[in-house]
C-alpha cells in the first residue's frame, strides 16, 4: 500500500514538472480570494448576518452620512449613544476601549493564524500633555507585544505626538523659533523613546504616512530611526503611498540609505487615504498635485514597488498592506516566481480588521504572514476612525461593495 503511494505521488509530480513546462506557466501561488468558506471561518452563522446587516446599511450613502453627522453630535453633546456605536461599527472595526479588551479578539485571530498590528485609535489630539500620554501609551504597547509572535508590529501616527503646525513648519524647511526648536527636540526624544521600545520588545514600528505637506518632516524622523534601530533587522518601516507620483522613487531613496548606512529598510506599502484633501489644497494655493492622474497609474506604482522591494530582498522588509486583491496576488505571484517562500520574514502583508477577509484568511491558510491592523481606544475617540471606515465601504454608483457581495455569497452557500 505504502509502495504504491509513493509511486503514485511520483508520477504526481513528474506530472506537475511536466505540465507547467508543456504549458508554460509561471510558478503560482494556490489561493483563491472568491473562497468565501475559508474568509468566513471564522464566524458563526448569527454573525455573518449581522454583519451583513451592517454593511447593507453602510451601503447606503444617505444612512451613512446621517448617521455620521448624529454619531459626532451626540459625542459632543454628551448623549448616551456610545453603547449603540459600540454594538455596531465599533465591534466590527475596532478591538476594544483597552488593550486588555482586545485580547481575546487577538486570541480569535491567532487560531487562524493571523497576526495583529496594534494601533491606539485616539485622534485629534493637540496638548504637549495628550503628546506625553500617547508616547506613555505607545511604549506601554510595546511593553505588552513583548514575547508575543501574534503581535509584530505595531503602528504609530506622528501628528499624535507632536502638532500638526510644527510638522508643517519643519516640512516646509522655514526656520524655527527657540519654543519650536524645543518642542522639536522633544518629539525626537519621544520618538527614540518610542523606537527603542520597540526594539526592546522585538516588534516592528510602523510609522504611518500622513497628508505631503507634513510628511517631509516625517519621512526625516523615520530615517533617523531607521538608521539607528534597524542595524540587525527592520525595526522602524517608513510608510510609502503610491497615489504619490513620486513615491516610486522615494523607495529607491530608502534602499540607498540603507545600503549607504548599512540597515535594513522598512517599508509599508499603501495607496493613500488623502486624496481629495491633497487634490483640493493644491488647487486652492495653486501647485501641481502630487497625486497621479489616475487610478490605474496609482495601481500600476503599487504594483511595481511591490516588483522593486522583493527584488531587494536581503536589504527591504515590506508589508504590503491593501485591500485591492489584484495587488494581494501579485505579490503573492512575484514571491513565487522569485522563490521567496511564503513565511518569509521580510515580506508581510496586512488589511484593516472589519474587512477584506477573503484576503487575509486565504492568505493565512496559504502560509503567508498577514495581519490585521486593528485599533482600540475609547469609543469617543475613535469616532473619525469610524466614520471613515463607514464611507470607505458606501456605495458610490448604487451597487454592492465587494464586502456585501462576498458576505451575501457565503450565506447563499451556508444556505442561511
Ligand atoms: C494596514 C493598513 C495600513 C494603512 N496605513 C496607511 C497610512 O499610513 N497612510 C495612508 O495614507 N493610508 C494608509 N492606509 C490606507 C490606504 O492608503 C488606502 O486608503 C486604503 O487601503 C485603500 O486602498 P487599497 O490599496 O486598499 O485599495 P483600492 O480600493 O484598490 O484603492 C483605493 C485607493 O486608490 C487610490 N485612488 C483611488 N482613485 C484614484 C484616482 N482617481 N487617482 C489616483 N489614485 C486613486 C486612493 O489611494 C484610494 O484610497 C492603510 C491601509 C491598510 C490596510
Amino acid at each position: 500500500m505504502h509502495e504504491v503511494a509513493t509511486w503514485f505521488s511520483c508520477f504526481a509530480v513528474i506530472d506537475f514538472i511536466f505540465a507547467e513546462k508543456l504549458s508554460g506557466l509561471e510558478p503560482s501561488p494556490k489561493i483563491d480570494f472568491n473562497d468565501t468558506a475559508i474568509a468566513f471561518s471564522g464566524k458563526g452563522n448569527k454573525e455573518l448576518k449581522w454583519e451583513y446587516w451592517l454593511f447593507r446599511l453602510m451601503n447606503n450613502p444617505t444612512l451613512t452620512k446621517f448617521f455620521s453627522g448624529l454619531a459626532q453630535l451626540s459625542i459632543r453633546l454628551h448623549l448616551p449613544v456610545k453603547w449603540i456605536i459600540r454594538k455596531t461599527v465599533y465591534e466590527q472595526f475596532c478591538g476594544g476601549e483597552s488593550l486588555q479588551e482586545i485580547v481575546p479578539v487577538l486570541k480569535k485571530l491567532e487560531e487562524f493564524h493571523i497576526d495583529a498590528i496594534i494601533d491606539y485609535g485616539v485622534e485629534g489630539k493637540e496638548t504637549e500633555q495628550d503628546f506625553e500620554r500617547t508616547k506613555t501609551e505607545l511604549i506601554r504597547i510595546l511593553e505588552f507585544t513583548a514575547g508575543k509572535s501574534n503581535i509584530p508590529f505595531i503602528s504609530c501616527k506622528v501628528t499624535g505626538l507632536t502638532s500638526f503646525a510644527l510638522l508643517e513648519k519643519l516640512s516646509s524647511g522655514a526656520a524655527l523659533d527657540a519654543t519650536e526648536t524645543q518642542d522639536t527636540e522633544r518629539l525626537y526624544e519621544r520618538m527614540h523613546a518610542i523606537a527603542a521600545a520597540a526594539e526592546a520588545a522585538n516588534t516592528g514600528l510602523f510609522i504611518d504616512a500622513e497628508e505631503s505637506w507634513i510628511q517631509p518632516a516625517i519621512d526625516a524622523i523615520t530615517f533617523t530611526l531607521c538608521r539607528q534601530y534597524n542595524k540587525k533587522e527592520a525595526v522602524v518601516y517608513h510608510t510609502a503611498q503610491l497615489y504619490r507620483h513620486d513615491r516610486l522613487a522615494f523607495c529607491k531613496t530608502c534602499l540607498d540609505d540603507a545600503r549607504t548606512h548599512g540597515y535594513i529598510t522598512g517599508i509599508k506599502l499603501v495607496r493613500g487615504a488623502y486624496m481629495e484633501k491633497e487634490r483640493k489644497r493644491a488647487q486652492e494655493k495653486n501647485y501641481p498635485s502630487p497625486i497621479q492622474p489616475d487610478k490605474e497609474t496609482t495601481d500600476r506604482d503599487y504594483n511595481a514597488a511591490i516588483d522593486f522591494c522583493l527584488q531587494h530582498i536581503d536589504n527591504i522588509a515590506i508589508c504590503v498592506a491593501t485591500h485591492n486583491e489584484a495587488s494581494s496576488m501579485h505579490a503573492a505571484t512575484e514571491m513565487a516566481k522569485k522563490n521567496i517562500p511564503p513565511g518569509h520574514l521580510h515580506v508581510s502583508f496586512s488589511q484593516l480588521y472589519g474587512m477584506s477577509d477573503q484576503i487575509t484568511y486565504n492568505l493565512a491558510k496559504a502560509g503567508y504572514r498577514v495581519s490585521k491592523y486593528l485599533p482600540y481606544g475609547p469609543v469617543k475617540d475613535v469616532i473619525p476612525y469610524l466614520i471613515r471606515r463607514a464611507n470607505e465601504n458606501t456605495s458610490v454608483s448604487g451597487q454592492m461593495s465587494r464586502e456585501l457581495t462576498l458576505l451575501d455569497k457565503e450565506i447563499k452557500r451556508r444556505r442561511i
